[in-house]
């Protein structure tokens, strides 16, 4: 194998073809810095839908082969896949998963290649319902750079993506959940730096000194690169990249003029809005909470006893299950509910858990209506999200739509105090999400930080949480079960505390 000045032998995968494109330094750091990695859990989530995903479309083409196989420690055979790989191609088999090649240093594995006539196509596999990223197509151009010069003669390239039109009926039917484009234009354009690409590749791998390159919008395009706390370790903290619903090119058009620590952004051409001034201002300064009285009593005057505070638990499903549900649709399983019948009145709680296994829809929707009857104020946080799954709801229960739609109609958004800038706390540090305001408001109470809480900490933990109840054993599943509607209780909690002191405001 060919061997760098360092004498590490160089290898490519696609992925890493993928990473070096973002940013030849994700290649570099992959290599002599992989500690560094930092994984967030929505993209590993999006890799394991992918998985699941790729699993799927093997079945696309009718009958294949998938050459996948392992070593005992667990780790890809290679060596195996390729062998295979050959043998099936030399067989005749028109349709193989995994088909795997390996020229100079440069590794693939196709996710489907299918035979066509003398020839072969490439269809690559995203659980992505967008098949026109340009980075789908410098893959592409990379497995069809290592098949070429493997002697093999490929004449389609094509992306198998979801159809995010695609409605389940009860039966999934592959042809209308995947849709494939024909992207040959966009390889075509890609194939002219696959070379190139790899031999600079080879040249920034040889040397072990840390390539110097600058935080550009690479960082975020195509994907939030995972080494962007190690690049941005040295940077002020609060720097430039904490400001609040400042975008990411008017950022990094900061950082690239020099404006990086908050001092130098308070200039004269500095950040001009004013929320954004006053993040800077009061983590600059100790300054009182900047609360504006005025608006904080309107919002408030708004709302009628009785009092529903409302949070959902959602699950996404890449491949829907429910019946009318699309890919990544938003399925509503659990919600939490504190009800203050009048001013004074004790806090009572309600709350609804699905049986992991079934369609908890319905079940939600009734007890939903039961709950919540037709009076009073709904709360949520961040309110489009509840109102979202609610109108999902009315769409398919046709019987439940007016009395679900009325919930709707008396929501109120308790995020907007924050999000319009009536009450600023210098410890929300310009993030308005219940995570940060409520320890901002409440720091120091044990009986609010989800920190405390067991087992379930986060919306995505829960996510992940209740399609795994099916297969757990009783004790386990109860254990769970408790965590999540713990979680989910101290949610619409938080949102009690936060309205409690908006009224003290
Ligand atoms: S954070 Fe930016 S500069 Fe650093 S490796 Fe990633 S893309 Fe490259």
């Amino acid at each position: 194998m060919e061997t760098t000045s360092n004498n590490r032998p160089f290898y490519f995968s696609k992925s890493k073809y993928c990473g070096f494109w973002q940013c030849p330094k994700i290649a570099w750091l992959d290599r002599y810095k992989p500690e560094e990695r930092e994984i967030d859990p929505s993209l590993q989530a999006r890799f394991e839908a992918g998985d699941e995903v790729g699993d799927l479309a093997m079945g696309l083409f009718g009958d294949f082969v998938e050459v996948t196989a392992f070593k005992d420690d667990g780790h890809l055979d290679l060596r195996q896949m390729i062998e295979a790989t050959q043998a099936e191609m030399a067989a005749g088999t028109p349709v193989i998963c995994e088909a795997s090649f390996s020229y100079n240093g440069l590794y693939c594995a196709v996710d489907i290649l299918k035979r066509e006539g003398d020839s072969w196509a490439i269809y690559e596999v995203k659980s992505s319902s967008h098949g026109d990223k340009q980075v789908y197509a410098a893959d592409v151009a990379y497995q069809k750079y290592v098949l070429e010069h493997c002697g093999v003669t490929v004449t389609g390239t094509y992306l198998v993506h979801l159809n995010s039109e695609y409605v389940f009926d009860g039966e999934l039917k592959l042809d209308e959940f995947f849709a494939i484009d024909d992207i040959a234009g966009t390889v075509a354009y890609e194939e002219e730096s696959v070379e190139a690409n790899i031999e600079r590749a080879r040249q920034v791998l040889a040397s072990t000194e840390e390539p110097t390159i600058p935080l550009t919008v690479s960082c975020f395009e195509p994907y939030r690169c995972a080494f962007w706390n190690y690049c941005t370790r040295d940077l002020p903290s609060p720097s430039v990249f904490d400001i609040y619903r400042l975008g990411t090119i008017r950022k990094l058009g900061f950082y690239a003029s020099g404006k990086v620590s908050f001092e130098d952004l308070l200039g004269d051409d500095g950040v001009t809005n004013e929320k954004q001034r006053r993040q800077i201002e009061h983590a600059l300064t100790e300054r009182e909470d900047h609360v504006d009285h005025e608006h904080i009593a309107r919002f408030l005057e708004e709302l009628t006893f009785p009092l529903y505070f409302l949070d959902f638990e959602t699950v996404q499903p890449v491949i829907p299950r429910y019946i009318g549900t699309k890919p990544y649709s938003q399925v509503p399983f659990q919600y939490s509910l504190h009800i203050i019948n009048s001013d004074g009145a004790p806090l009572e709680h309600r709350e609804f858990l699905a049986e992991s296994g079934t369609d908890p829809r319905r079940v939600l929707a009734e007890q939903l209506c039961a709950d919540i009857p037709l009076d009073g104020t709904v709360i949520a946080y961040n309110m489009s999200f509840e109102q979202g799954r609610i109108r999902e709801l009315a769409e398919i229960f046709p019987d439940l739509r007016d009395h679900l739609l009325g919930i709707n109609s008396r929501m109120k958004d308790l995020l907007v105090p924050f999000s319009k800038g009536w009450y600023y706390n210098r410890a929300m540090g310009g993030s308005f999400s219940i995570k940060s305001v409520l320890p901002a408001l409440f720091p120091n109470d044990p009986a609010l930080d989800y920190s405390n809480l067991p087992g379930i900490h986060n919306g995505s933990e829960a996510m992940d949480a209740f399609p795994a109840l099916e297969c757990m054993p009783s004790d386990e599943r109860e254990a769970v079960r408790q965590s999540l509607l713990k979680y989910c209780e101290l949610d619409t909690y938080a949102m009690v505390k936060v309205w409690e002191k908006l009224r003290e405001a």
